[in-house]
C-alpha cells in the first residue's frame, strides 16, 4: 500500500501519523529537526511543547478543552495518552513534563511498524506522486514551504506573533516570601490544592513593576508591525500598555489566594508560577509571555517579591505564527479544495493551542487513512468538540463576498461558543438564572458532545468493518 506522507512531526503531525498507522496505513513522517531548527523548538523530539507545559483544563463536564481531551482519549489519541502518562500537578489543568511527554510520543512513533520517520526539510509542496499528504508544519513553518503554499493557494498567508513565558529554577525562589497554593485551593487530577507558587505584591510594588514593564527595552519587529497578537498569549508589557489595572485583572489577579506568611495582609497582585517538569526543579511564570529584551527581563522579574535571586532556565521570547485562510481554502475534511488528497492539520489551519492542533491532526490522519483505504468517513458532528472546531476552521463563518473567509477568520481555541445551542434541562418548578444557567448549559453541551462523539466513533468503526 502506498504511504501517506505527513510533513511536520509536531503536535498535529505526530497525532496524524499515529491515527493513520493505527488504521493500517503506512506513513512517512517528514520532520526537519535536527537538520533545520525553528525559532522556538529546542530539541529534536517529536511533539515538542514550545511554551507552556499545560494542556489546559481537564474538566470534561464544564470546559470545552476538557471535552476535547475526553473525545481524543475516546479516539485513541497518542498525544493524550502520552500527556496522561507524563502528568505533573497543576490544579484542575492537565500539565505535563515536557521532556517525558515528547520522548513518549517519539518512542511510540519510532516503534510503530507502519511508520517511517524521515529527518528532512520539505522545501516545496508535496510532489504529485504523494497522492495522500498532510502538511502539519505549524506556526513556524520553514520559509521555503511557506512560500510555496502561499504561491500555490494564491491566498495571503497571515503572519503575526505570540510570546514565550520565562522558566525559573525552583531552588532560586524565596519560599519565605512566596507560598504554595492553587487558586481557591482547587484540587485537580494528581493535584494537592497547593500546585502553584505565589509571589505577592503590595500596591507600591505593583505600580513600580508596571512602570518597569512600560519602560523596559522591547524587541522590535518592524517588518511585522501592525499585525495582531495571538489572543490568550498577549505579552505582559502589551497588557501593561492597555492600562495600569489590566495585569491585576489578568495573570496577576490576587483572587482566591491567601498569603501563607501574612494571612491578614491581602496581596494587591500575585505572580503565579507553575511546575514545569516532573522533577519539580523548574517553574514557569504563568501568563508572563514577553517581548522584553533578555537583559531587561532579568532585572524586571527580580523586582517580584520572592524572585529577587531568581535564576532563569529560559527567558521569554516572541515568535511568528503563520496560518491559512482555511474557510476559503479547505473542504470539510481539511483537504485543499484545489488539490484533493493534500490536507492541512494543526495550527497552520487556524486553530490555536497544543490540544486543538493535535485534534485536527487526529482528524486529518483518520480522513487521509480512510481515503487511502477507500472508505467513506463522515466528519464528526458539529455538536462534538472535534466537529465544532473543524466547523470553525472549515466552514463556520460568514464569508465576505469579495474576500471569502478573510475578514471573519481568526485562530481560536475550542470554546462553547463554537457549539450549536442545546436544550438545558430545567429543575422542577423554577427557572435557571445567571451563573447556574451558564454552568447547566455547559454541562448539557459537554454531555451531548461526549454522547455524540461515542456514537460517531462507533458508527465509523462499524461502517468500516461492514465494508
Ligand atoms: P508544531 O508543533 O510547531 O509542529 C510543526 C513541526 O513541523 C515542527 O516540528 C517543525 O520542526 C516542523 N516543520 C516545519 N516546517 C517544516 C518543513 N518545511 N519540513 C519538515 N518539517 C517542518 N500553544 C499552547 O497550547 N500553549 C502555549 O503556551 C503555546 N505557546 C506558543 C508559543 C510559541 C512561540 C508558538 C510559536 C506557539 C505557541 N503555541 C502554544 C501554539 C503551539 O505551537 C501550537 O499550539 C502547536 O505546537 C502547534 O502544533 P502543530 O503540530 O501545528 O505545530
Amino acid at each position: 500500500m502506498k504511504p501517506i506522507h505527513i510533513i511536520g512531526g509536531g503536535l498535529a503531525g505526530s497525532e496524524a501519523a499515529w491515527q493513520a498507522a493505527e488504521a493500517g496505513v503506512p506513513v512517512v513522517l517528514h520532520e526537519m529537526r535536527p537538520v533545520r531548527g525553528t525559532d522556538a523548538h529546542q530539541t529534536d523530539g517529536l511533539a515538542e511543547l514550545v511554551c507552556s507545559n499545560s494542556f489546559r483544563s481537564d474538566d470534561a463536564e464544564t470546559n470545552a478543552v476538557g471535552v476535547l481531551h475526553a473525545e481524543m482519549r475516546l479516539a485513541g489519541s497518542l498525544i493524550m495518552r502520552s500527556g496522561d502518562e507524563n502528568q505533573v500537578p497543576a490544579g484542575g489543568a492537565l500539565a505535563v513534563d515536557r521532556v517525558g511527554f515528547s520522548e513518549a510520543v517519539t518512542a511510540a512513533l519510532e516503534a510503530h511498524p507502519l511508520i517511517t520517520i524521515a529527518r528532512e526539510e520539505i522545501t516545496g509542496l508535496p510532489p504529485e506522486a504523494w497522492d495522500q499528504a498532510i502538511i502539519a508544519t505549524g506556526p513556524l513553518t520553514a520559509p521555503a514551504l511557506a512560500e510555496a503554499i502561499a504561491v500555490s493557494t494564491g491566498a495571503e498567508s497571515l503572519a503575526f506573533f505570540d510570546a514565550i513565558a520565562p522558566i525559573v529554577h525552583f531552588d532560586t525562589i524565596d519560599l519565605d516570601v512566596a507560598w504554595f497554593q492553587s487558586r481557591y485551593d482547587k484540587v485537580g487530577p494528581g493535584g494537592t490544592g497547593k500546585d502553584y507558587i505565589n509571589c505577592p505584591m503590595d500596591k507600591a510594588q505593583y505600580e513600580a513593576f508596571i512602570q518597569a514593564l512600560l519602560d523596559g527595552e522591547k524587541t522590535e519587529f518592524k517588518e511585522w508591525e501592525g499585525t495582531p497578537y495571538f489572543d490568550g498569549c498577549l505579552p505582559i508589557e502589551v497588557m501593561a500598555e492597555r492600562g495600569p489595572e489590566t495585569l491585576r485583572h489578568g495573570p496577576m489577579k490576587p483572587m482566591g489566594l491567601t498569603n501563607a506568611h501574612k494571612p491578614d495582609e491581602k496581596p494587591y497582585a500575585v505572580v503565579q508560577l507553575r511546575q514545569d517538569n516532573a522533577l519539580g526543579t523548574l517553574y514557569n511564570m504563568v501568563g508572563f509571555q514577553t517581548k522584553l529584551k533578555y537583559g531587561a527581563q532579568t532585572g524586571i522579574f527580580r523586582m517580584i517579591p520572592g524572585l529577587e535571586n531568581a535564576e532563569f532556565a529560559r527567558l521569554g521570547g516572541l515568535h511568528r505564527n503563520t496560518y491559512l485562510n482555511s474557510p476559503a481554502l479547505l473542504d470539510g475534511t481539511l483537504q485543499l479544495k484545489s488539490r484533493p488528497g493534500l490536507r492541512f492539520a494543526g495550527q497552520i489551519t487556524g486553530c490555536e493551542g497544543y490540544v486543538e492542533s493535535a485534534a485536527m491532526g487526529l482528524l486529518a490522519g483518520r480522513f487521509a487513512a480512510a481515503s487511502r483505504l477507500g472508505h467513506a468517513f463522515a466528519p464528526p458532528p458539529v455538536t462534538t468538540a472535534f466537529g465544532a472546531l473543524l466547523n470553525h476552521i472549515t466552514g463556520g463563518h460568514i464569508l465576505s463576498a469579495d474576500e471569502p473567509g478573510k475578514r471573519s477568520f481568526q485562530p481560536m481555541n475550542v470554546n462553547f461558543g463554537l457549539f450549536p445551542p442545546v436544550d438545558v434541562p430545567k429543575p422542577e418548578g423554577r427557572r435557571l438564572r445567571g451563573k447556574e444557567k451558564t454552568v447547566a448549559k455547559k454541562r448539557a453541551m459537554s454531555a451531548r458532545a461526549l454522547a455524540d462523539c461515542r456514537r460517531w466513533l462507533e458508527q465509523e468503526t462499524a461502517g468500516i468493518a461492514a465494508e
